[in-house]
């Protein structure tokens, strides 16, 4: 049968081998398994179900939450030769029921519908008659509130599922692999002892670098003229960012273009193409930029604000590279980037409890952003693939800097927030231990502590620096929330007890390590 398989795939895509995976997952959609594949964007999930839909008889539903690319999408395989269509709200009623009667005449191999049609009780009765193999269910995060675009019409996939006469087999893919959405995907769709796939999150061409330039406009300046040739997107947070850096760019005489929600769906069509036609080199956008973008050649992605959670990061980097290539990926941060993104939260989210999903993710992009140790380590661990050596190929890894014993410091800092007795925000702990004398801490009587000012040596911001350090490697919880307060843990007690080191690699040991006693 794999055999077949790959006759089809040479015959239709042109292409002679099957990548990493890919294989497993149609040989087992193929035996009737229901699948859950979680791969990155670009790893090539759309022939996973597309394959399968030609080796069944009867049509394969794809079930797609893009309707802008729909289009785009069942064009491309139209034009490979596969028997194709779309149903969304862009079509005329008689171009819908032109396409329902071809489906009923067993015209299509293949249907793109966008989940709004499944609200609609006409729709899903026309359905129900047909020979319906398959039900592929792109993006399929989108049904659980934990992921981070949750559409309330993939709520009724299960039940269209179930109103079949004949249960298809159903597959389900999604770039997004935290575990409380694999397990919501599995429950709500209703997958029947699903083979699950969690696939080569790790693109070894990506080199991730993570900084906090100076200057942030002087680093992108530097940086696009050393990399003129090349095509690369800078993404900002806000559309007066884009505007901003857009417009340096151009004066600069840089040729760039730019995308954000403020600008007509013509005006973004344009740039859109100008960039993947490869008639600009630059693109500045915000977030909205990029999703279903099948450009290969994106040397680098540069993120002027740090994203709301790592789903986002790791899917925005993934941009790059996608023809193999050597790429790069530079993301800036700062104090300000945090603020920004929880002023978001407080304003775009109304659900208390979609509110603290967002804080404990965006806590979780702060914690990569803050650590010491290999970021790709980090971020697979996050998706929950295991991966145990450092890559060498990130800016942790290859910061020119030594393995420094910061257990006393730590102490000094967890010792603090100890004496402290309540619970404080990491600005007052910084202020304490700095010795402030600002009204609060005197009011406070905070300057009676043993622990006020022992790390007076410190800036605020380098202090600062340490104590999200410390968050980020879990010796401190940070409990998320609007103001955020710092509290100790079982990790905390160990290393205050001596029984746990505190070893972070720094750039220089020029810091003056000193002893302390009695701090416990
Ligand atoms: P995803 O949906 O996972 O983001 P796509 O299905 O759009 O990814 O595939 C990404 C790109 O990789 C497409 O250009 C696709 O044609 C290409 N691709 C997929 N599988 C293979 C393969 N086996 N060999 C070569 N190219 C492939
Ligand atoms: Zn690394």
């Amino acid at each position: 049968m794999i055999e077949k398989c790959r006759m089809l795939l040479k015959k239709y895509y042109g292409y002679k081998s099957f990548r990493k995976n890919q294989e497993e997952i149609i040989t087992s959609i193929i035996d009737k398994n229901d699948v859950l594949a979680i791969m990155p964007t670009g790893a090539g999930k759309s022939i996973c179900y597309q394959i399968p839909a030609l080796v069944f008889e009867g049509v394969t539903i794809v079930i797609s939450p893009l309707i802008s690319l729909m289009k785009d999408q069942v064009d491309t395989i139209i034009a490979m030769g596969i028997e194709a269509a779309y149903i969304n709200s862009t079509l005329s009623s008689s171009e819908m029921q032109e396409i329902i009667a071809g489906m009923c005449d067993n015209k299509y191999k293949i249907i793109y519908v966008a989940p709004e049609r499944l609200d609609s009780y006409e729709f899903l009765m026309s359905l129900s008659k047909m020979n319906i193999s398959q039900v592929a269910i792109d993006e399929a995060h989108c049904v659980s509130q934990w992921g981070h675009d949750f559409r309330v019409s993939y709520n009724n996939i299960a039940k269209f599922i179930d109103s079949l006469y004949v249960r298809p087999v159903v597959t389900a893919f999604t770039a997004t692999a935290t575990s409380e959405v694999r397990i919501d995907i599995v429950n709500l769709l209703k997958l029947n002892n699903p083979k699950i796939f969690v696939s080569g999150f790790d693109r070894e061409n990506l080199t991730i670098n993570i900084l906090k330039p100076t200057s942030k406009r002087k680093y992108v300046l530097d940086y696009v003229s050393k990399n003129e040739d090349s095509s690369g997107i800078i993404y900002a947070a806000t559309r007066k960012d884009v505007e901003n850096l857009y417009e340096m760019l151009i004066d600069e005489g840089f040729s760039a273009g730019r995308y954000h929600a403020g600008m007509t769906a013509e005006e973004r069509n344009k740039s859109q193409e100008n960039f993947i036609y490869d008639k600009i080199n630059i693109m500045v956008a915000t977030n909205a930029f990029g999703m279903g973008i099948d450009k290969s050649n994106i040397r680098y992605v540069i993120h002027y604000n740090m994203p709301k959670d790592i789903e986002s990061y790791y899917q925005e980097i993934g941009r790059a590279g996608r023809d193999g290539e050597e790429s790069e990926c530079v993301l800036f941060f700062g104090q300000t980037d945090v603020r920004k993104q929880k002023y978001l939260i407080e304003v775009g989210t109304e659900n208390e409890t979609r509110r603290m999903v967002a804080y404990k993710k965006l806590q979780q992009m702060i914690d990569l952003v803050n650590s010491n140790s290999c970021y790709r380590k980090f971020i697979l661990n996050y998706f929950g693939e295991t991966y145990n050596d450092n890559c060498g190929k990130c800016s942790n890894c290859n910061m020119e800097g030594i393995i420094v014993d910061r257990t006393i410091d730590a102490q000094k800092v967890l010792s603090c927030i100890y004496r402290m007795k309540r619970k404080y925000g990491i600005n007052a702990i910084v202020d304490v231990l700095r010795g402030s004398k600002g009204k609060r801490i005197i009011e406070q009587e905070f300057d009676k502590l043993s622990t006020y000012g022992i790390m007076s040596e410190y800036s605020k911001e380098d202090l600062r620096d340490f104590i999200n350090m410390l968050i980020s490697h879990g010796y401190i919880t940070l409990e998320e929330g609007t103001f955020p307060l710092v509290r100790l843990n079982n990790l905390s007690v160990k290393v205050l007890k001596g029984q746990q080191t505190v070893m972070f690699k720094e750039l220089s040991v020029s810091r003056k390590i000193e002893n302390s006693n009695d701090l416990f």
